[in-house]
């Protein structure tokens, strides 16, 4: 069988810090010749119909998506992990409420940030909404910080912002409260989806990844997938996920975390899933590919 370029299963759009629209996602895909593509904005399921009517119009196969922030405990601070959920039932009840808990968070979090901004740039509560191109149905995130920071002169790029005033390390950071991975991953399967570790070998993040024990108890909550080819997962950490998801039998699957050209310089289909992954990621999932 001749190889494909197989399946991104990682991609945002406006319904969180993307910068295109769902349809302008299925249509990218198209033009770029991927087998089919996955919506996973932040936290939230709110694309889904506009992703599923776009990829029947322009005839692009279709899984809807969420990534999910979340974190590992740690007796000094946190973890942050992100965890891709796949084909879940869209009306499973603790999934709903995480996501709700989630974005309320993220908006408290948002004002309070923007807040102790305020004091030394010209942004306000108002020009960082005028960036969320859905409104409230937007999953609101530093990046949205970022776009009014650069619409108000102050750096060039989001990029620039995130090295800049948004970084962690920076005085003006708030985290957001987020479950724990495995109160997710639970509520994940008890909504009949397909669970990944997202970039589980990223050090952009953190400044540890999850140890193999971490990860270990994330499988024994029903964790599906490992996210190995990521661009964010350097070789030696790509080779140590691959081995784990051989040890214990779980799927290695690939993502652009696309954002859209001017959202981060990833490019759709950098990395993708094989097609024989999806179609067993489409049986284990309780929704229908589109
Ligand atoms: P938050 O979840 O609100 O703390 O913001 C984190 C989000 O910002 C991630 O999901 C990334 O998509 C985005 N992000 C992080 N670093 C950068 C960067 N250097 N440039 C653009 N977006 C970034
Ligand atoms: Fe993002
Ligand atoms: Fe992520
Ligand atoms: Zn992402």
């Amino acid at each position: 069988m001749e190889k494909t370029l197989g399946w991104d299963l990682h991609c945002h759009t406006v319904f969180s810090d993307g910068t295109r629209t769902p349809l302008q996602l299925v249509q990218e895909a198209r033009e770029r010749g991927l087998d089919g593509v996955a919506i996973t904005d932040h936290d939230t399921a709110a694309g889904w119909t506009e992703a599923v009517n776009a990829a029947r119009g322009v005839g692009m196969p279709l899984i809807c998506g969420t990534e999910m922030s979340t974190h590992w405990p740690l007796s000094a601070g946190k973890i942050s992990v992100h965890v891709l959920a796949w084909l879940y039932n869209p009306d499973g009840r603790q999934l709903v409420e995480l996501f709700a808990r989630t974005r309320q968070r993220r908006l408290e979090r948002a004002r309070t940030m923007v807040a102790n901004l305020a004091r030394d740039y010209p942004i306000s509560w108002e020009s960082v909404c005028d960036q969320a191109k859905e409104g409230g149905a937007t999953t609101i995130g530093r990046p949205h910080m970022a776009d009014a920071l650069v619409a108000a002169g102050v750096y060039r790029t989001r990029a620039d912002a995130f090295a800049g005033v948004l970084s962690k390390r920076g005085p003006y950071y708030v985290s957001v409260e987020t479950p724990t991975v495995t109160e997710a991953i639970r509520a994940i399967k008890d909504a009949g989806g397909v669970a990944a570790l997202a970039h589980g070998g990223s050090f952009a993040r953190n400044r540890v990844v999850l140890s193999d024990d971490q990860i270990r108890a994330c499988v024994d909550c029903g964790l599906d997938a490992l996210e190995v080819n990521h661009r964010e997962n350097s070789p030696e950490q790509r080779t140590r996920l691959t081995k784990l998801a051989q040890r214990w039998g779980l799927l290695v699957t690939g993502g652009s975390d696309w954002h859209g050209q001017d959202g981060k310089p990833n490019m759709l289909g950098e990395n993708s899933t094989d097609v024989p992954t999806v179609k067993e990621i489409a049986r284990r999932g309780a929704i229908p590919v589109v």
